[in-house]
């Protein structure tokens, strides 16, 4: 059982904050945020699955505000680099580099590749932790394909580069209203609430 008055969305990141808090809107329990403890730790993501980075992210912000977090892991899989840049996707082509940079960098290692083979996938994973214990951790991805050029400028990351092929749009030019619907995140929120309100009740231990 959830021993605890809220849950505080393990993030700093803007972007990903305003569609955790849009998804779980209407939860029994109040959403709290990061911003409001002092001194956060800087969590080493060293895991080498998704799910593992969510859910020690998650154990060890939980330990930290002593009550549960929401901790999330992502990023991109692309098949014709046997599934990189993975659980690496903000490291990619350096640390420092910013995303026009990245998806250069995408550009020149799939130089050759046709669009058909360019599959890849957006994935998310989601975790809750308490204090002394992970709770539950869900999982869940967007298919699409890394199209030749970047287009649009309503996503951030890799949107520009990340084509659907059912909308014939990348991400970045399909914008919050779509992509909340069938993004990696939105996808792993819908699952994670309905686990969620089912432990609230307490019919999952
Ligand atoms: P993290 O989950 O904050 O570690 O982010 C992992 C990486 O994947 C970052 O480089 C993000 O930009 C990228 N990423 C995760 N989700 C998305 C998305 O929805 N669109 C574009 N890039 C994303």
């Amino acid at each position: 059982m959830i021993k605890t008055k809220g849950i505080v969305i393990g993030t700093q990141n803007k972007n990903k904050k305003e569609e955790i808090r849009k998804i779980l809107n209407g939860l029994s329990l109040p959403l709290l945020d990061l911003e409001d403890f002092d001194n956060v730790p800087d969590i080493v993501e060293d895991g080498i699955t998704f799910e593992e980075n969510a859910a020690k992210k998650a154990q060890q912000l939980a330990m930290f505000c002593n009550t549960s977090v929401l901790a999330d892991d992502s990023g991109l899989e692309v098949d014709a680099l046997d599934k990189r840049p993975g659980v690496f996707s903000s490291r990619y082509c350096g640390e420092n580099t910013g995303y026009e940079e990245k998806c250069l960098k995408l550009f020149e290692e799939l130089a050759g590749v046709p669009l058909g083979k360019r599959t890849a996938r957006f994935r998310c994973a989601i975790a809750l932790a308490g204090p002394d214990k992970l709770h539950f951790v869900v999982e869940a991805s967007c298919e699409g394909l890394i199209y030749t050029e970047p287009l649009g400028r309503k996503g951030f990351g890799y949107d520009p580069v990340f084509y659907i092929p059912k909308y014939r749009k990348t991400m970045a030019e399909l914008g919050p209203e779509i992509k909340n619907r069938i993004s990696h995140r939105a996808l792993a929120l819908k699952l994670f609430k309905e686990r969620l309100e089912n432990f609230i009740k307490g019919e999952l231990h």
